[in-house]
């Protein structure tokens, strides 16, 4: 009898025991369960965001290509021949003159100008140019500092051609109005003839002469210019340096090759001298040697014989906005 009890009271234990494992399992499976089902939900998540970004990326490299070829085409198909007086580039009066644009080479002439110095950078691009014996053309804005008075000077010494980007760079105010635009420029102009001596006569848009923000129609301030006897330049090839913060060097070596391939007889490459640019530096070596591999292929500085190349149509039309 007290056996029987006994087992009785064993097997209600059991039923016990096994209750309390069955809720302990259930438990388990409760708690593990949604966090497996997390870990799977945050998985595929991960991997359609990133599928998304990469989608994303190949889709504005699409359209950074796309916009790019469009207007390199229309450039590349006015410099195959001589006739691009009547095309839609307005270019200025006096290359419809037969007065001797290039005369002197016949070849692919390349005309690598910085844009945005002096920086931290300036010595270093001077000293690659130096190693190379190539010279440059550098847009300027004013920078008082004393530390970067004799970086314009040793711009001017070393056989670069200096030329002006306005004195703030401040789009907002420069493009304001006409008057503050020849302030600016007769700012720019004396304060670079005070710190090197040289009189510029070039002149880079910041922004190119195609930009959209100015609130002055540009073909006022291009009139102007021309009164004053001051060239402008844009650019046919972009190195692509300041399409964001950070560009790999191969990136912009890359770009800047095959946009000077694409452009049998000039090409202009825009490049910025920036403290942040170092990858454009470093690019640098490997860009020059690749155009000095080039057939028939010469690199000068802009002089008053370098054919003005700008961005400007006459339909008003605009190109993507650097510089
Ligand atoms: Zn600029």
């Amino acid at each position: 009898m007290k056996e029987m009890k006994n087992k009785k009271h064993r097997s209600g234990f059991d039923r016990v025991a096994f209750l309390k494992r069955v809720i302990v399992v259930l438990l388990l499976i409760c708690l593990i369960a949604p966090s497996v089902m997390c870990v799977f939900i945050l998985k595929t998540l991960n991997d359609s965001m990133s599928r998304l970004e990469n989608e994303l990326d190949e889709l504005s490299e699409t359209i950074r290509v796309m916009n790019e070829n469009n207007f390199a085409y229309r450039n590349n198909r006015l410099s195959l021949d001589d006739t691009f007086v009547n095309e839609p580039i307005v270019w200025r009066e006096r290359n419809s003159s037969e007065d001797g644009y290039g005369k002197q080479f016949e070849g692919r002439k390349v005309y690598l100008t910085f844009d945005d110095g002096p920086s931290s950078n300036t010595g270093r691009i001077l000293d690659i140019l130096k190693e190379y014996g190539v010279k440059a053309t550098f847009f300027v804005v004013g920078k008082p500092d004393a530390v970067y008075s004799d970086v314009y000077r040793r711009i001017v010494n070393e056989g670069h051609t200096i030329g002006m980007h306005s004195y703030s760079h401040k789009y907002g105010s420069i493009y304001s109005s006409e008057e503050s635009f020849k302030d600016d420029l007769e700012k720019i102009q004396n304060f670079i003839y005070d710190t090197t001596g040289v009189w510029s006569v070039y002149y880079r848009f910041p922004g190119g002469s195609s930009n959209s923000v100015s609130s002055v129609p540009m073909d006022k301030l291009i009139s102007f210019l021309n009164e004053e006897d001051i060239i402008y330049y844009d650019w046919n090839v972009s190195s692509g340096d300041a399409d964001s913060g950070y560009i790999p060097v191969q990136r912009i070596i890359d770009r800047s090759i095959a946009g000077v391939g694409r452009f049998p007889h000039e090409a202009v490459v825009l490049f910025h001298d920036a403290d942040e640019k170092d990858t454009t530096v470093e690019a640098l070596p490997a860009i020059i040697e690749a155009i000095q591999g080039m057939d028939n292929t010469e690199m000068l500085p802009i002089t008053e014989d370098t054919m003005p190349l700008t961005h400007i149509t006459l339909t008003g039309e605009n190109e993507d906005m650097e510089g």
